[in-house]
């Protein structure tokens, strides 16, 4: 659906994409999470074709991107400069956008009144608050009913009731159109409830690139002890890391977990406990190995 291969663009001697790949799956939620700075603005303005590459491929749909504009009109970009007329309202800009967008659902708007009811739709949308303004951003882009939804770090800076409205939103239009969402966000936490895959992006790369549903079901934590000696693993668990305290030791082990409690059950432990780790956890171990504090990027 979407594809990047080896992007890189520098703004001046500053290297802002060293190297991008990433490939969104149709029909997908896909989570773009790095700190401030990382270069995911940058690599969705390319994903938009606003940007032209030094280096390197996006394709749409097939399409290269800059090269084949037409491409362009499946797609909403939804970022903090939305496009606006200086002097417009909600309800002209709704107008300016059903009049582009064939698909633009006027039922869906009417209907997310209620949701935004703070937002006068009559006043100038300069003049309504940052929030507010991504709000009616929110609002116009998803009503457009694009094939693909591009949304620049969505939630930051509302409050958390319209934080979830806009994820609840999201994720049932998503089901009820199965469109794609590229979303990014600086915050990995917000973006595992709601994404099928994350891409971590850090100084200009994807670092890592993984679907949830199969991380969450590989990696696990395990907590067993023995009255002596160390658990030890058939060779076909990875175990990403050990520590003990005591006789209690923790792996993060990845393969079946119910095998890998199986396999130490053999071994008569005193107990084994197999408990969940958070998306947070999963990539600090998977990325352990890396040269970066992963820690840092996380949180
Ligand atoms: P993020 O969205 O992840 O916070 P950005 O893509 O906005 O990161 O920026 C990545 C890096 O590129 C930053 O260091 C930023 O200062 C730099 N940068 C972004 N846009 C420009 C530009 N137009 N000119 C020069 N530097 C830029
Ligand atoms: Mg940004």
């Amino acid at each position: 659906m979407i594809r990047v291969e080896n992007l890189r663009k520098n703004f001046g001697e500053f290297r802002a994409l060293d190297g991008v790949d990433m490939h969104v799956p149709k029909g997908s939620i896909y989570g773009l999470a790095g700190p401030n700075g990382a270069g995911k603005t940058t690599l969705l303005r390319h994903i938009m074709g606003i940007y032209r590459q030094d280096e390197g491929k996006v394709l749409v749909e097939g399409k290269l991107v800059y090269e084949q504009p037409d491409v362009k009109n499946r797609m909403i970009f939804i970022s903090d400069d939305l496009f606006y007329f200086q002097q417009a309202d909600t309800m002209e800009m709704k107008r300016f956008y059903k009049g582009i967008y064939p698909g633009f659902d006027e039922k869906l708007f009417e209907k997310l009144k209620e949701v935004f009811q703070n937002i006068d739709t009559k006043r100038r949308i300069r003049k309504l608050s940052k929030g507010m303004q991504k709000q009616v951003s929110f609002w116009l882009g998803l009503c457009c009913s694009p094939g693909i939804l591009i949304l620049d770090e969505p939630v930051d800076g509302l409050d958390p009731v319209m934080r979830r409205q806009i994820w609840n939103l999201l994720l049932s239009e998503r089901k009820k159109r199965g469109m794609t969402v590229l979303v990014s966000s600086h915050n990995l936490r917000e973006l595992e409830e709601v994404c099928d895959y994350v891409g971590i992006m850090h100084q200009g790369r994807i670092r890592m690139e993984r679907s949830l549903q199969e991380l969450q079901g590989t990696v696990s934590k395990i907590q067993t002890a023995f009255e002596q000696g160390v658990p030890v693993l058939p060779e076909t668990f990875q175990v990403l890391h050990m520590s003990n305290l005591g006789r209690v030791y923790t792996m993060i082990v990845k393969g079946d977990s119910g095998k890998a409690r199986e396999e130490l059950e053999k071994l008569h432990p005193l107990f084994v406990d197999v408990l969940p780790l958070t998306l947070e956890e999963i990539f600090i171990y998977e990325m352990g190995g890396a040269d970066y504090g992963i820690q840092e990027i996380l949180l």
